[in-house]
């Protein structure tokens, strides 16, 4: 997908640094922010320089991904789950702490201070919870002094808790989904979602508009007025989706490949400014009606557009 030319993503950093401070203040213990995928599309180089103060470190998918984010230049240290290279110095030159599952990986990168990835439920990159004798060969081979896992029901958090107390110093589980479970919190938690809630504004604007009695597009939805909008499949956009046309909330009946038709209102003119996600509009609403995660909506409005900041 390809962002559209005509949809504006308006970042608000100041709006995720009070997100970082809330989540902070509520669970009394360090962020690992979570900004992989680019910051699930709001831009992962400034949303990690805007963080850097305020947080123990940034989590990626891959170490490709701490480089070209250049994580390393925020001072802080970067967790990554994928160890696409045997070679400790690859990741000591980006600050980057690889996660492990085997005892030959743990090994090879043992001066590159591995982090051990336990696998409680989610049944992919990391050593089985259960499995008392591979955690302590990994644990031994790396050096291992602290562990994690991708955890989504308490009950994983009390296995990794079962798994490595007392045998690994540091333990972090939560991501979004845990951070209202106050026990899960442990010694550190890693939100992604929760840290960008709220400080996106995505909009585009009426470029069309016409009177009609339907049927309209190639669904023939029915609507007594309509407009069209520039972003539609090709740059991530889903029909059926909340908006709001002049601060009035309207709907998105149907969507093209590179445009979309809005309902509006009898006042709705060229110009009018369509708004798909902010100003109360949450990427959960919208998730929710285009029956995906609000995880993928918000990288597909994020990814939509022109990005740009405010401090
Ligand atoms: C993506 C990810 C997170 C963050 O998930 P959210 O639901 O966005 O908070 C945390 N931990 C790991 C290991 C992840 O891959």
């Amino acid at each position: 997908m390809t962002p559209s030319a005509h949809v504006s993503v308006r970042v608000d950093l100041s709006a995720v640094r009070a997100n970082c401070i809330r989540i902070a203040a509520e669970q009394g213990v360090p962020v690992i922010a979570v900004v992989k995928a680019d910051a699930y599309g709001l831009g992962a180089i400034p949303v990690a320089r805007a963080l850097a103060d305020l947080v123990d470190g940034f989590y990626v998918f891959e170490l490709a991904e701490a480089v070209a984010y250049d994580l390393a230049a925020t001072g802080r240290r970067t967790i990554v789950m994928r160890a696409d290279s045997r070679n400790p110095a690859d990741y000591l030159a980006h600050r980057v702490q690889p996660a492990v599952w085997d005892a030959a990986t743990a090994t090879a990168l043992r001066s590159a201070h591995p982090i051990l990835s336990v696998d409680t439920g989610q049944q992919r990159f990391g050593v089985p919870a259960g499995d008392a004798a591979a955690l302590g060969r990994v644990i031994k081979a790396g050096g291992i002094t602290e562990a994690f896992a991708h955890a989504t029901t308490p009950a994983h958090v009390a296995a990794l808790i079962a798994a490595c107390r007392g045998r690994v110093a540091k333990l972090h589980a939560a991501a979004t989904a845990l951070l209202p479970e106050h026990a899960a919190a442990l010694d550190a938690v890693r939100p992604g979602l929760a840290l960008y809630r709220g400080a996106a504004r995505v909009t585009a604007r009426l470029v069309e508009v016409r009177d009609s009695a339907g049927p309209a597009g190639y669904t023939g939805f029915r609507s007594a007025r309509h407009g069209v909008f520039l972003a539609g499949y090709s740059h991530g956009m889903r029909p059926g989706g909340p908006c709001l046309v002049n601060g009035r909330p309207s709907r998105v009946p149907e969507v093209g490949m590179q445009s979309a038709f809005v309902e509006c209102g009898p006042s709705g003119k060229p110009g009018d400014e369509v708004v798909l996600l902010g100003d109360g509009l949450s990427e959960a609403e919208v998730g929710a009606a285009w029956q995906v995660t609000p995880h993928e909506a918000l990288v597909r409005l994020g990814g939509m557009g022109r990005r740009t900041y405010i401090e």
